[in-house]
């Protein structure tokens, strides 16, 4: 399939959709993606022809079921370059992987050791390592960024030492669009014996990462950003570091045998993942990594850099507009503020003309704090915009700042 914004657009019923007498124009793919009609069929085609429990039962619907899981999990695999399959742990999405390997270093670390955050982490990069610091007496630390929404890589050199024994960054800023050097922070914690767990909750949908290639230790991603639904989503990790870590949840499906004396957890992926899981969540994401395979990162990447660039350009013409995450590598994502507005008053005015834009903090405060404002106003873009789409919210943010100033 070659790039047919016509065709793509068609994609998704929600597109063609009017809010407050405009057609919606929806720049909050940061936030959640819309979902194209190849996923919404797959959802439902389970709930139609095939639902039922997976793993357990001989009967038809559930093999079906079980295979259909079992295939997208292969797919999955397949598309972020793992390894082996096992490796790839189903879960409730980005913020519960965090929290699954949070609890199991629970058990690794001691008192005095350090784990790295970046200054540009999402909410939920930041409170799991706070808590594991509390459990533990491990010590966090930062890696600060500089003004234009880029980390300081010379600082982050420093704060590595043999007392590190975990770096936790985002690919790319939620917030800020910034891609981080990823390949370059593992190399460097490697060096000295941490392990790196990488956000792609925000990249996945722009870039096609190679898993094994970056020699990443643990990677999360939620489907709702990449066009899949809401509630499910993945965690990578190495194989070793999967026999090593504690299982998270006991319950059904991720035991061996159990006793009441005894239980001992079955192998990988399921030891990680106690109880039924959303079997038609993981179904429908395999579906999406079908949708966006065949419309091709490199597609989607080309188009998407067309936007952000058109964006920028057209909204630096408005005066006292300033861009926040103005650094070389950034992705589809435009963060704002006019000098003297508040950017609530921004989103609340350009929703009624039918344009969906994220006003606040957007879960990472301490990015807030950096700049002394109270949020910004962010517009994200995904493959499925249009140039005529970033007409519209530059004509509606000007009209916006006449109305309020
Ligand atoms: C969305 C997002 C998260 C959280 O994802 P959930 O699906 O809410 O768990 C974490 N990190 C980044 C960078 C995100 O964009």
């Amino acid at each position: 399939m070659s790039f047919n914004l016509q065709k793509i657009r068609s994609d998704f019923p929600i597109l063609s959709r009017e809010v407050n007498g405009y057609p919606l124009v929806y720049l909050d793919n940061a936030a959640t993606s819309q979902k194209p009609k190849q996923v919404i069929d797959a959802i439902v085609d389970y709930y139609s022809n095939y639902n039922a429990n997976i793993h357990r039962g001989v009967h038809t619907l559930s093999q079906e079921a079980t295979d259909a899981y079992e295939a997208a999990r292969h797919k999955i695999q397949a598309h972020f370059n793992a390894k082996e399959a096992c490796e790839i742990i189903f879960t409730a999405g980005t913020t519960h992987g965090i929290n699954l390997v949070a609890n199991g270093f629970s058990e690794i670390l001691k008192k005095g050791d350090e784990i790295i955050v970046s200054a540009m982490e999402h909410h939920s990069n930041i409170v799991p390592w706070q808590m594991l610091c509390e459990k533990t007496g491990a010590v966090l630390k930062v890696i600060p960024m500089n003004e234009e929404g880029v980390l300081v890589f010379s600082e982050y050199k420093k704060l590595l030492s043999n007392k590190t024994k975990l770096v936790f960054v985002n690919h790319i800023s939620n917030a800020l669009g910034t891609i981080n050097p990823i390949k370059k922070i593992i190399e460097k914690a490697h060096q000295v014996g941490a392990a790196v767990l990488v956000d792609g909750a925000q990249s996945c949908s722009h870039i096609k990462p190679d898993l094994q290639k970056l020699d990443v230790d643990f990677y999360v991603t939620s489907a709702h950003k990449m066009c899949g639904p809401t509630g499910v989503g993945i965690l990578y990790m190495k194989e070793a570091w999967g026999n090593k870590l504690a299982p998270y949840q006991g319950g059904g499906e991720m035991i061996a045998e159990v006793t009441f004396e005894k239980t001992t957890y079955a192998g990988l992926p399921h030891k990680f993942e106690a109880g039924t899981p959303n079997i038609c969540g993981g179904i429908a994401f395999g579906a999406a990594i079908d949708y966006l395979n065949e419309i091709g990162f490199e597609a989607i990447e080309a188009h998407e850099n067309e936007l952000l660039k058109y964006a920028t350009e057209q909204l630096l013409e408005i005066e006292g507009l300033k861009i926040y995450g103005t650094g070389p590598d950034k992705t589809s994502v435009v963060s704002f503020n006019i000098e003297g507005i508040h950017p609530y008053d921004i989103g609340t005015i350009v929703d009624k003309l039918g344009i969906a834009v994220r006003t606040g903090h957007h879960c990472a405060q301490p990015i807030m704090d950096f700049y002394k404002i109270p949020g910004t106003v962010r517009a994200s873009f995904a493959f499925y915009n249009t140039l005529e789409e970033v007409d519209a919210l530059v004509n509606a943010v000007k009209k916006a700042k006449m109305m309020l100033s």
